[in-house]
């Protein structure tokens, strides 16, 4: 019996498959192999070139240096465009804060550990991770654009991808995920989170969204992403048609962009430009925010940051209670704290510009609202 249904949804996968390479013919559109792709496009050179070492970046910004940890295990990346949007001489920019290691990070908090969300080996080996009923993540990579002190993340071990070897290389595999995926009706929507997603090539972006797309069961596929905040240059012509609801060929799901953004200095006018190209696409739009100590746990600083991102077309969707992950804790407050942020502003803001404020807790089926 398994076997006639096997040799089913082979033969219908086929002529799905014939279908649209006909249609893309007749449309005259780009097939899955045959994108224009620069080889060195400005992100990547905004990339390689982005500063690394602590003391160039306190140079740059003509602060001290007495407080920062030069030999973080977990080294510093900022590129440039962000930097540019941090305020020289300023050691307490909530810029500055979020990317620079500091002495901080070395004190030992008991309740904060390497990996707070118990996903340490729960990573299946072609790097998917069920958490939630219905949904599966895809941990793309563990390279991102910009790293993050309070990074819940920072100390996984995960897979790397190599640069155009997606099917081949020693990270996911496109065509084995989707063929899981087949096989699972429950699933409805693939979210794919990293490291950042977009930190991989625009062929490999590719291969994968068509893998997915051919997946009769999933009706929505959505990018957690700090790229078009961090480097929006990142956001070329090639990628927006990847990634649009409206020109993607044989698309089948919905793309929706969840972008982490923390402060309203990070949305300058070249980020606000790429974030309007993205709603053009047909994009969902939504953000997540994580709370952090000094840098928005702010009434205006927040207000300001929700309002901006309605301005722009996107949903706030979390604020995120930060996740106990060892080096943080200097960027925690507290949820009640948290919770009275959340009450004034939705006196201030439109119930809709309002996020829900969430906790994620190793082993709940789904994200926890505080109240
Ligand atoms: S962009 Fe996201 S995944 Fe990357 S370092 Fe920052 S918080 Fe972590």
């Amino acid at each position: 019996m398994q076997w006639l249904f096997l040799l089913y949804s082979r033969f219908f996968d086929n002529i799905l498959i014939s279908f649209m390479n006909n249609r893309i013919k007749q449309n005259n559109l780009k097939t899955p192999f045959d994108i224009v792709e620069n080889c060195s496009p400005l992100w990547k050179k905004i990339f390689a070139e982005a500063v690394r070492d602590p003391a160039e970046l306190c140079r740059r910004l003509e602060i001290s240096n007495e407080h920062v940890d030069l030999n973080s295990n977990f080294p510093m990346l900022v590129p440039e465009p962000f930097l540019q949007r941090i305020k020289p001489k300023d050691p307490l920019d909530p810029l500055l804060l979020q990317v620079l290691p500091r002495k901080e990070e070395s004190a030992v908090s008991p309740d904060f550990t390497t990996d707070p969300l118990g996903e340490n080996g729960h990573l299946s080996p072609e790097g998917t991770l069920s958490k939630y009923h219905g949904r599966s993540l895809i941990v793309t990579g563990k390279a991102c654009s910009i790293h993050c002190r309070f990074c819940f993340r920072r100390h996984l071990p995960l897979p790397e991808i190599e640069e155009n070897s997606i099917s081949s290389g020693s990270g996911i595999h496109p065509e084995i995920i989707a063929a899981r995926f087949k096989a699972d009706p429950t699933l409805h929507e693939v979210i794919l989170s990293g490291g950042d997603p977009l930190m991989l090539s625009d062929r490999q972006l590719q291969d994968l969204i068509f893998h997915l797309d051919q997946v009769p069961g999933i009706r929505r596929i959505r990018i957690h992403t700090r790229m078009p905040i961090i480097i929006p240059q990142r956001l070329t012509e090639n990628l927006l048609s990847l990634l649009s609801n409206h020109k993607r060929y044989g698309k089948r799901a919905k793309m929706i962009v969840v972008l982490h953004v923390n402060h309203p200095n990070e949305l300058d006018s070249g980020v606000s430009r790429s974030i309007e190209e993205l709603m053009d696409s047909g994009c969902i739009l939504l953000s997540q925010t994580v709370l952090l100590r000094q840098v928005n746990d702010s009434l205006p600083v927040l207000a300001e940051l929700f309002e901006r991102l309605i301005d722009l077309g996107v949903m706030p969707y979390y604020l995120h209670q930060l996740d106990r992950v060892a080096g943080a804790a200097h960027f925690e407050v507290s949820p009640e704290e948290g919770c009275d942020l959340i009450t004034k502003l939705r006196r201030l803001l439109p119930g809709y510009a309002v996020p829900r404020y969430v906790r994620e807790i190793p082993g709940e089926p789904g994200k926890v609202v505080l109240k």
